[in-house]
Formats: C-alpha cells, structure tokens, sequence
C-alpha cells in the first residue's frame, strides 16, 4: 500500500488554486476572468491568477476587499451613506459577463466583522448592495457564465471557528480544513473530483426520473412540505454555461438542488446550523410557512437581521432552492462549523430564500421571468441559504399520484 506523501503548506496552497481554477471556473481559451478576493488571501489568489493564465485565460482583472476597510465605512461615514452601492462596479462586472467572462471569487469573510454595527444600517447596505448587483448576478443566476467560488483561511474566520485555539492553530487547523474539503490533499485532486462529479450526476439523475411533485422534511422542530416547481430540474456538481463551458459554482460542494415552487410551501422549519449573514451570526432560526411565504419567523440570535433580510422584498420571504446533502458527507464528517454557507451548505440538506437558478428549470435557460415565476421558480434580489438537515431529519419525496417514496433517512441516502 503506498503511503500518502506529505505536501508542504505551499504545494497544497498551489494544488487548492489548481482546483479553483481547473476543477471550479475552467476559463476556456480566450476568456477573461474577474477574480475578487478578500486581501488576505492574495498569495492564494496569485497562484489562481497563474493557473488561470496557463488554462488559458487571456486577462485576468483582480477586485480586493478589505475587512477594515469596509467597517471604515461603518464607523466614519454618514447615515445617508448606507443606501448607496457601488453600482458603476457591478455595471461593469455585468458588462464583462456579457462580453464573456467568467468569474471567480475567492471568499474568507470574518462572519463576526459587523457585529456590534447598527442593524438598520447592515440592513440598508446590503439591500442597495443587492439591487445594485443585480444585472451581475443575474448574469450568474441565468447560467449565462461559468463562475466560481473558493475559499482560504483567514485569521479572523479562524479565530471564529475555533475560538478555543491560539491564532496560528485556529489558522492552521482551518487551511487543513479547506485542503481536505477541496480534495487539495488527496493524490490526484482533479481524479478525484471527476470521480465525485460522476457520484453527484448519478444521485441527480434518479431524482430527475423520480418527478416528484414535493418533498417533505420531517424531525425535531421541523415538518415541512416544500412543493417543487412545475419543470424543476435538480442539479449539482458540474454545471455548463449557456456558450457550453463546464465547470463547479463551488468548491467544495456535496449538494444536490432544485426550484421549489414558490407558493406551495407549507409547515415549520427549524434551522439544524447558524448562519453568517452580512457579518452577522443568526443562530436558532424557526420559520412556519403558509402558501410559500415565511409568515413567522423568529431567531435566538440576530433576529432583526433575519427580519431585514426576509422583507428585502416579495420574494425574499419564499424559497428560491432546496437542496439534499448526505449527514455523512467529508463536511459534515469533520464535525466542524465554518460560520460560513459555502462550506456549512454542504454539511446538511439545506434551503435558500429567494432567488432561484434558471438551470434548475426545465427550458430556464431561455424562459422569460414571468414564465419561470408561473411555473413556481421565485425571483428576488437576494439568495441566503440555511441549513435544515442533520442526522435525525428524514425525507419523503411525494409522486405526482400521491405515493410517498422515503428519500432519506437521518439524512442517508433510503
Ligand atoms: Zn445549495
Ligand atoms: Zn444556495
């Protein structure tokens, strides 16, 4: 039996940005890339700039963000400063992906950064943040573009899931974290992501045959019926984008998900995770639902920001996806908790309000708005994902003739 060779920090750093760009965005030849990344992850995003350049990509436009810079804002500006978005940037972006471009961010949020802000104002913020960004993330939310997201270990997103630990071992231990989440770690990370693609496009393909008109989820604090849409499609894994390139929105990602109908969900649900929204923690959150729509919902932490997220508007209080993730997949195994959806999401079977993804519409990809929200896929300015599956949740997939069929159980695979 060979043993597994020991990699250094930086050859498995450079084999993470490998997957971000051969696994995650694979920029077709030609193709210009717009790359966001948080400033302290900059040797990661150097190594992706380099991968992207021998995949072939011709230009490659860097975006930093900055923690400090951002709460600046915060603590100096004034209050009329809060509805305000940089939407010449997100003008631009929309223009790029329209000419084209693909796009690849390269997350490491501190979850805690706006807490002790004023809610009002993170609120306000991030409504004039998501109306400006609309024409680009409908550029995303269409499948017009291959786009995806990574992440690297930042101090502060450390200190937050490890709070026990010194800040090196908090940093070191969550880098681990992300290595094995993206495969980074394995012998051949690019085998074995064609392998697990091949897992997540055979899992999708039994629930396409299966056609079930709605899904139930059923534990404690929780029994929930969530009608699909007429036409859904369930995706996961490898995606392909309207001009045909392949590629993986996430990394990691252990989800398969499709649209909900938008009136037709009906019953509570209580959240099995936190969640990090805008730099805040919302921990305990329990919904009802009536016709679709979110008429209670409360939370033991963050309330209020649930509160504003759920009235950014119509549809920002339905369900934009739903989504089923096994309790034993490699996230969920580690026992950790990220603070952070990209890597939670694929902890537990989970679901998102508001906006839904054309690609998971029979026809989406050309439909019109108004079509698709006819057949139930919801339209909104936000999509906020939170988990609802753990080991004693199970799933019952309801047929168009009314027989239940067990999906999972204690979130297993039936
Ligand atoms: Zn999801
Ligand atoms: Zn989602």
């Amino acid at each position: 039996m060979a043993s597994k060779r020991r990699l250094s920090f930086a050859q498995l750093l450079d084999r993470h940005a490998q997957v971000a760009v051969r696994v995650g965005v694979r920029p077709t030849p030609g193709q210009q890339v717009v790359m966001t990344v948080n400033q302290e992850l900059l040797p990661l995003a150097r190594l992706a700039a380099k991968h992207l350049y021998l995949a072939g990509a011709s230009n490659v436009t860097t975006i930093i963000d900055d923690d400090e810079l951002t709460l600046a804002r915060y603590r100096h500006a004034s209050d009329a400063a809060f509805d305000q978005a940089s939407g010449w940037l997100f003008d631009g972006m929309a223009a790029a992906f329209k000419a084209g471009a693909a796009r690849l961010a390269i997350i490491g949020d501190n979850p805690g950064m706006l807490a002790g802000q004023d809610r009002g104002r993170i609120g306000r913020a991030a409504a004039a943040r998501a109306k400006a960004y609309k024409p680009a993330i409908e550029c995303i939310t269409s499948g017009m573009i291959n786009w995806s997201i990574s992440a690297g270990a930042t101090q502060a997103w450390a200190k937050q899931a490890f709070p026990e630990l010194s800040d090196r071992a908090a940093l070191s231990k969550l880098w681990k974290a992300i290595f094995a989440a993206s495969r980074a770690d394995t012998e051949d990370p690019i085998a074995a992501w064609a392998e697990h693609n091949a897992t997540l496009s055979a899992r999708k393909a039994i629930l396409n045959q299966s056609r079930f008109s709605a899904l139930r989820f059923r534990g404690p604090g929780t029994d929930l019926t969530v009608g699909l849409a007429d036409g859904h499609v369930w995706a996961g894994g490898e995606s392909t984008s309207h001009s045909g390139a392949i590629f993986n929105a996430n990394v990691p990602t252990e989800e398969v998900f499709t649209t909900p109908h938008c009136q037709r969900v009906d019953g509570y649900v209580t959240a099995s995770r936190p969640l990090s929204l805008h730099g805040t923690i919302v921990d305990g959150i329990a919904v009802r639902f009536e016709n679709g729509r979110i008429v209670e919902a409360k939370a033991e932490a963050g309330e209020e920001t649930l509160h504003h997220l759920l009235s950014t508007d119509e549809g920002a209080s339905r369900l934009g996806e739903v989504a089923l993730v096994p309790h034993s997949s490699p996230i969920s195994k580690s026992g950790l908790l990220f603070f952070n959806t990209l890597y939670d999401e694929n902890a537990a079977c989970h679901m998102a309000v508001g906006q839904s993804y054309a690609k998971c519409m029979d026809g989406g990809k050309t439909a019109s708005k108004e079509e698709l929200l006819a057949r139930g896929a919801n339209h909104s300015d936000v999509h906020v994902d939170w988990m609802i599956g753990s080991g004693a949740v199970d799933v019952d997939g309801i047929c168009q003739n009314g027989d239940v069929v067990p999906v999972m159980r204690g979130c297993e695979w039936a």
